[in-house]
């Protein structure tokens, strides 16, 4: 297949047009990440570097795929985890103890996904709209769903119908999406004069603070940090009013933009001074980042290598679009026999262009493993107690990054 014509280039900004951009750190080329495939089929790979704006400090993925190749030709709607549902249901408590979202406001999420954050705002709402491609696979009486990607055109449409919203929220979704300029020109289009717009997204800050290198794959094309998507909301008339620093996914951030002119407060100049303190040198924290991983890398490596010469039988834990990236990254497409995950919609599939099925847990011991790789390490504690009564007991344990380590159990 001639990848070509799926993928174009970077040459700017996505936010602030500058063509002054660097490389900052190289993975291996691999397939499109979540692509997990039914039959063992060779798939497309793709670059996957980080290119970094020397202007206004932005990091994005030198290239962007064609959605088509990324998503597929089908959608299904990933249900939002239990911890996220949670996070979901403080996020609504806190909108409306907060006085943001108030009685009778009307509501409109962008890549709102299952429905689940809207779902807690049915009793304050008149009115709630889900804008999602894959919107229309829930239903639920009191949310309209547009099943649509969100844009300039489509705010028309919706303007026209609805009229004007005091809330928008886009979470999770601002990251997956080239053309942040028709966005934003389209939230600026239906947002109420002083209404809200709450985005909740993975931060660069994130990344470079723990190594959530696992966190960079095709889908993902930017990595913001609060200076860099301030100043872009600027430019709309949003100004920053409030800004969050979340665990979710090892780093994200919450920001609460209003559509009116705001002097920036201190606490928000705080929490640029602090993420700079990491940001600030993003050069210099990637070379060493791809420094770290390539001498962990190797050790990892080595260590499967001589199981292998040993005949010892080596899976891995956890079947994600990170796992994706860190087995290509790693070389181990070809040292790794199956993949184990609870999420039962990938049991039987395997992982993008290789030979690892994804297996259910529950038949783990017929498979008697003698080394289980977690590749989602940032949920060992929860996969190991959650399935502790699945394993072998001459089952060990290894963690493969940040640092390569054997658990002592
Ligand atoms: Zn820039």
């Amino acid at each position: 297949m001639n990848t070509k014509n799926f993928e174009i280039k970077k040459t700017s900004c996505r936010l602030c047009k500058s063509k002054d951009l660097k490389i900052v750190y190289k993975f291996k080329k691999s397939p499109i990440g979540d692509d997990y495939q039914k039959k063992i089929k060779k798939t497309p790979k793709f670059d996957l570097k980080l290119q970094f704006c020397k202007k206004c400090h932005f990091v994005q993925l030198s290239n962007v795929i064609d959605p088509d190749v990324v998503y597929g030709n089908y959608i299904y709607v990933t249900q939002t985890s239990h911890g996220l549902s949670t996070h979901f249901k403080n996020l609504a408590n806190y909108l409306i103890n907060s006085g943001i979202i108030k009685h009778k406001s009307k509501i409109l999420e962008i890549g709102s996904n299952d429905g689940t954050l809207l779902k807690f705002f049915k009793s304050i709402s008149n009115l709630s709209i889900a804008v999602d491609p894959a919107a229309h696979l829930f239903v639920d009486k009191k949310v309209k769903n547009i099943a649509d990607h969100f844009s300039h055109k489509l705010s028309k449409e919706i303007l026209d119908k609805y009229g004007k919203f005091e809330t928008i929220i886009a979470n999770n979704v601002l990251a997956n999406i080239d053309n942040l300029d028709d966005i934003f020109k389209g939230i600026k289009n239906i947002i109420s004069k002083n209404g809200h717009l709450i985005i909740e997204t993975f931060s660069l800050y994130g990344v470079l603070k723990n190594n959530l290198i696992d966190n960079i794959y095709h889908e993902h094309l930017s990595y913001f940090t609060i200076k860099s998507l301030k100043k872009f909301s600027e430019k709309y008339g949003f100004y920053l009013k409030e800004v969050k620093f979340l665990s979710v996914k090892g780093g994200s951030y919450r920001f609460i933009f209003q559509n009116k002119t705001l002097k920036t407060k201190k606490i928000i100049k705080n929490s640029i001074i602090k993420e700079k303190r990491i940001t600030g040198s993003t050069i210099k924290k990637f070379k060493e980042l791809q420094r770290l991983n390539q001498i962990n890398s190797t050790k990892f490596n080595k260590f499967l290598d001589k199981k292998i010469k040993d005949k010892k039988i080596i899976a891995g834990f956890g079947a994600s679009v990170g796992t994706t990236t860190l087995i290509y990254d790693f070389a181990v497409t070809n040292k790794i026999k199956y993949l184990f995950d609870n999420e039962k919609r990938r049991f039987n599939l395997f992982c993008p262009g290789t030979k690892i099925k994804v297996i259910n847990p529950k038949k783990i011991k017929k498979y008697n493993i003698d080394y289980m790789v977690i590749f989602a390490w940032r949920y060992t504690k929860v996969i190991l107690e959650r399935n502790k009564k699945l394993f072998n007991k001459k089952t060990k344990f290894v963690v493969p990054h940040p640092q390569f380590r054997i658990l002592k159990m």
